[in-house]
């Protein structure tokens, strides 16, 4: 059932009666997963943030109670947006109240109601898909499909902070068609948009490693994020190799016969130095500015440590 791609709804409940008659009711038009604990719950709804659509949860359960594991859901940003119905067999107010300030999405009183559950179930779940896809849209660009300038600058601070803690580096490049105007005067605005997807397409299969973003940046300028930063050199000059060898004619170029790109790219060693980020940025961009004074088709890099001085390179 691997390539099941049917909305999936976790049931967690302790007692395994209870699972079994949820799962009945639900396995026809879901993919189910269960979980008998609160721990349990935790991992597996990390385990499979991006795919599951609801949390069927029982509010009493030993150890971790259902009022827990939506805290500790939602304390997390990876799954913080999954929707949860708590399932509960007492009829107090000031608990419904509890568990819906929480942010719980509905209540289901036992003894269940099959018919009830089935409705409930289907309008969050539709609720939930049209939520992810929503975002999803958010955060592509229209024209080429990779991530926009949002997405990428919310995964660059996301990145920033994580390498701030941890010490690790951060790689950069920015990325710019050379002559692009040029190649629309030459060509027009439909192939110019239709090379600007064929390089982004190109971008993306070369953001491989699991937190890499390839995203575009601006009109002709694309970036390309590697949180693990080592590396980032390889990766930027083997793009700028392939964008060569997508053979895409540009006759209006004083660079080559074909399209091709210029790069900045940029690595410094994680810092809590506030202008970490800007520094980064500030970089990649200086280096993909040097990169077209030294002739563009090129790629230029450096790498740096901030230290008590902005700026100051080492490394
Ligand atoms: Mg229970």
């Amino acid at each position: 059932m691997s390539n099941d791609d049917r909305p999936t709804i976790l049931i967690a409940d302790d007692e395994r009666l209870n699972r079994n008659m949820l799962a009945e009711l639900l396995q026809n038009d879901y993919r189910i997963l269960l979980a008998r604990d609160g721990a349990d719950t935790l991992e597996r709804a990390r385990q499979d943030a991006d795919r599951i659509a609801l949390i069927l949860l029982d509010v009493s359960m030993p150890g971790v109670s259902g009022y827990e594991v939506l805290a500790a859901l939602r304390s997390q940003e990876q799954t913080a947006g999954i929707s949860v119905i708590f399932i509960t067999g007492q009829n107090s107010e000031a608990d419904e109240e509890f568990g819906l300030r929480l942010g719980a999405a509905d209540y289901i009183h036992k003894p269940i109601r099959p018919a009830i559950l089935i409705a409930r179930v289907r309008n969050l779940v539709n609720l939930a898909l049209q939520k992810r896809e929503l975002e999803r849209v958010a955060q592509r660009d229209g024209l080429t499909g990779i991530a926009n300038r949002r997405h990428f600058d919310e995964a660059l601070d996301r990145a920033c902070r994580h390498a701030a803690r941890s010490f690790t580096t951060i790689g950069l490049a920015l990325i710019d068609i050379d002559h692009f105007k040029l190649y629309n005067d030459r060509y027009g605005h439909v192939v110019g948009d239709q090379a600007l997807r064929q390089v982004a397409q190109l971008l993306a299969r070369h953001a491989r490693r699991p937190y890499d973003v390839a995203a575009r940046y601006g009109g002709e300028e694309f970036a390309l994020l590697a949180p693990e930063g080592h590396g980032i050199t390889e990766l930027a000059e083997q793009f700028r190799r392939s964008v060569v060898d997508l053979r895409i004619p540009h006759a209006a170029s004083t660079t080559a016969p074909v399209l091709t790109v210029s790069i900045g790219a940029a690595m410094i060693a994680g810092t809590s130095h506030d202008d970490f980020r800007l520094t980064l940025l500030e970089q990649a961009d200086r280096l993909l500015y040097e990169a077209k004074l030294r002739g563009r088709n090129q790629l230029a890099h450096s790498a740096f440590a901030l230290a008590g001085e902005r700026g100051k390179q080492g490394v």
